[in-house]
């Protein structure tokens, strides 16, 4: 079957994200999206269990937002951030203070997930400098964590993951640990905060659920020592809330199950339901304090070109009216249950190591796959977009999605895995 001209065309002059281009697989041609379905340009279309990278959480065109779009391209699609400002970014930072915990109340907009901890970063070791304390320039992040893939965002990821492996001898040396789930672990990161707490400036981590590291799992507990710890060593504590904000753990922000609020939240993803980039890194109240000062050196010196994109901000005040207007948090807890009763069909199955779900993300670890290709094949041979990676398939949907939908990729998923796809 032949694929549209301008695939044909493109493809010499493509580089694709995460891939060796020597032996790439033709990429799927996608012409069309609406709700959970994808359009393929010869005519397939596949029910998306993956929402693009977890982002598009009321599905694809959605009509609110849409018109929201539309209505602000229009108006103004762009204008520098620098010396002025505009409605929906001011409108959407206030939305944003209101709905997040505590004092997390001052936003500042970027356009990806890295470039939002990468800002993070920033602020918690200026944060000390302008303070007047010399020397914490590191942070404390944790093995199966994922924070991004540009330079500064690769040295707080996983080392032995292997993505940015080859990275090691340029990155910054951060103190990269186990979360503290045990006492074992607890006592290390304790000794660690207090044998090296004045070279610290945070500790970084994603809340509940380990994304792109592997989808792991920990219970609010852990945040809660880790919020103990951080005020018992003086350290901030930055939430990296880009996989798990709006809605994705069953609440809107991972933090609220543990009752804690961080000092520094970095949100993207989900942030404009999967329309338009953007990303923000959100500070409390006592840490932007530190960056008010005579001093002109104690601005924080940064400034995407296209921050706050008015687009991009219409689309994700959109996306809140959305979750204010309709029972998106009730769907996560449907799609949980259902997930949960139907990914249990996968267990007693050969190879499978672990069934796991929080929220409206479910997981199927196996010990390993052994040929990915074929695996991925298998399951757009049954109608199903669904990117499994190193051990692991899962499921992140829309929270519009229909019960007949979701059936229809956790069938595909016991299927496949029945049917030896996967081992
Ligand atoms: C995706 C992700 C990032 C990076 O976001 P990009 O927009 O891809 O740069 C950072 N942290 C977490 C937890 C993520 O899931």
């Amino acid at each position: 079957m032949r694929g549209p001209q301008w695939l044909d065309d493109g493809m010499p002059h493509i580089w694709l994200p995460y891939t060796q281009m020597q032996t790439v697989l033709p990429p799927l041609p996608a012409v069309r999206t609406s709700g959970c379905d994808i359009h393929l340009a010869d005519g397939r279309v596949l029910t998306d269990g993956i929402a693009s990278w977890w982002t598009a959480c009321h599905g694809y065109n959605h009509p609110h937002i849409r018109e929201a779009v539309s209505a602000q391209l229009a108006r103004m699609p762009h204008v520098m951030f620098g010396g002025l400002v505009h409605e929906p970014a001011l409108t959407l930072a206030t939305r944003l203070a209101a709905i997040l915990p505590g004092d997390l109340e001052r936003v500042f907009f970027t356009d990806s997930g890295s470039v939002a901890v990468e800002v993070a970063i920033k602020i918690a070791i200026q944060y000390w400098i302008n303070r007047g304390v010399s020397g914490r320039n590191r942070l404390v992040a944790f093995r199966g964590g994922y924070h991004g893939d540009t330079l500064a965002t690769m040295a707080v990821c996983d080392p032995e993951e292997g993505m940015h492996a080859l990275f090691s001898g340029v990155l910054p040396q951060h103190y990269i640990v186990d979360l503290p789930r045990d006492e074992a672990s607890l006592a290390a990161l304790e000794t660690l905060l207090s044998e090296s707490g004045d070279e610290i400036a945070a500790i970084l981590v994603e809340p509940l659920i380990q994304g792109a590291g592997g989808m792991l799992f920990h219970g609010p507990d852990v945040l809660q020592r880790l919020r103990t710890l951080a005020d018992r060593y003086g350290v901030l504590l930055i939430l990296d809330e880009i996989f798990t904000g709006f809605g994705r753990t069953g609440t809107m922000f991972a933090c609220e199950q543990a009752g804690i609020v961080p000092d520094i939240m970095t949100l993207s993803k989900a942030l404009t339901a999967g329309t338009m980039p953007l990303a923000a890194t959100v500070t409390r109240s006592h840490v932007f304090a530190a960056f008010l000062s005579d001093n002109p050196l104690h601005a924080l010196m940064h400034g995407p070109t296209f921050m706050a994109n008015p687009l991009a901000c219409a689309c994700a005040n959109a996306s809140l009216d959305l979750f204010a207007a309709e029972p998106r948090l009730q769907q996560v807890a449907q799609i949980s249950a259902q997930m949960t009763d139907e990914l249990a069909a996968c267990r007693n199955l050969p190879h499978v190591r672990d069934v796991r779900v929080m929220g409206a993300v479910g997981v199927v670890e196996l010990d390993a796959i052994a040929d990915m290709n074929r695996l991925k094949a298998a399951l757009v041979a049954l109608g199903v977009w669904v990117r499994p990676f190193r051990t692991i398939i899962y499921l992140t949907p829309a929270f519009t999605i229909h019960p007949d939908e979701l059936s229809r990729l956790t069938s595909a998923i016991t299927q496949v895995i029945r049917d030896g796809a996967a081992g």
